[in-house]
């Protein structure tokens, strides 16, 4: 049976050091701040900023919202985030994604200062991660690097084959994972012999977007199995793994919810503080 990965756990820790380094900032004057960005009025989108505002709270950050009307226009958009680019006293931005279908998430993400561009959407941000030179970590991948860490789980050398290519999720992770050394295989919904693949996995990485997609023949015994996915159903939150299966296979399994999804909090308050740290020359 496989030990759970507790993400709530983790993310603690992460916001416990995030909050011991703000006290240390707040006493040279520093405060990191952090502007979230929401349009519109998608229930889950209000649950994410919601939750980023409390952390931000619990970690000594300032933050603030600006909520606009699904009718905003990209002129309006561009206009809020080009004060906030300006603001001193503003280190991050976040445009909680997605947005309404009349605006463009790229030319948004384009928008933002690559300096308070504390999700790492940037091309110039995401260029960095390619080249392993990077401020910001993208804040989902890079909790599930946090989490592996946590529990001593060994990275080099292994075989880590991650199911989904988007450019916040699969594709980053692949990145980091390689950083570390992995062998890393990237699936996409092209892929054939995709049940093979999987089970050549030390580690499992679904980033699918499927309830239970991920079954117990797919996984190899002892694998570390790593689940993304967040899946509403009827209001239950269900991950791309069908976890009672694959439980009794994995050596290490994340749980939904309560696995990567709070991970993903506590990076995005790690890098509204390497941004702060940044903008005011403080070493590491
Ligand atoms: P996307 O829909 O952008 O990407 C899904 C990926 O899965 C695509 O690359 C797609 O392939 C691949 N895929 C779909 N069907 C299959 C299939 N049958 N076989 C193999 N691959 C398949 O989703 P995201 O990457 O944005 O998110 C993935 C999941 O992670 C979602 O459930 C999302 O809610 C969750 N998520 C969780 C976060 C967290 O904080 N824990 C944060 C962000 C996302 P192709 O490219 O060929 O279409």
């Amino acid at each position: 049976m496989a030990e759970r990965m507790d993400g709530k756990l983790v993310s603690a820790s992460v916001k416990q050091r995030v909050a011991d380094e703000t006290a240390k900032l707040k006493e040279k004057g520093i405060t990191p701040g952090l502007a979230v960005i929401i349009v519109g009025d998608d229930p889950a989108s209000r649950v994410y900023v919601n939750n980023k505002k409390k952390a931000c709270a619990a970690v000594g950050f300032y933050s603030e919202e600006y909520t606009l009307p699904e009718n905003t226009t990209m002129e309006q958009l561009l206009s809020v985030i080009e004060v906030l680019n300006s603001r001193e006293d503003i280190d991050g931005i976040l445009c909680q994604l997605p947005l309404p279908e009349h605006l463009d998430e790229q030319a948004v993400i384009d928008a933002i200062a690559v300096d308070k561009d504390v999700d790492a959407f940037s091309p110039a941000n995401v260029g960095k991660i390619m080249i392993g030179n990077y401020d910001f970590l993208p804040c989902t991948p890079a909790g599930v690097m946090e989490m592996l860490k946590y529990y001593s789980i060994p990275v080099a050398g292994k075989h880590c084959v991650v199911i989904g290519r988007s450019n916040i999720v699969g594709k980053p992770a692949a990145m980091l994972m390689l950083h570390e050394n992995a062998t890393v295989t990237i699936c996409h919904s092209k892929t054939q012999n995709l049940k093979d693949i999987c089970k050549t996995a030390d580690i499992l990485v679904a980033a699918v977007g499927k309830a239970g997609f991920v079954t117990a023949d797919m996984v190899k015994d002892g694998a570390v199995v790593i689940d993304v996915g967040i899946n509403r159903i009827d209001g239950k939150l269900y991950g791309d793994v069908a976890f009672d299966e694959v439980e009794k296979k994995a050596s290490f399994i994340t749980p939904v919810p309560g696995g990567v999804g709070p991970m993903t909090i506590g990076m995005l308050m790690q890098n509204t503080l390497k941004a702060a740290k940044l903008h005011h020359n403080i070493e590491e």
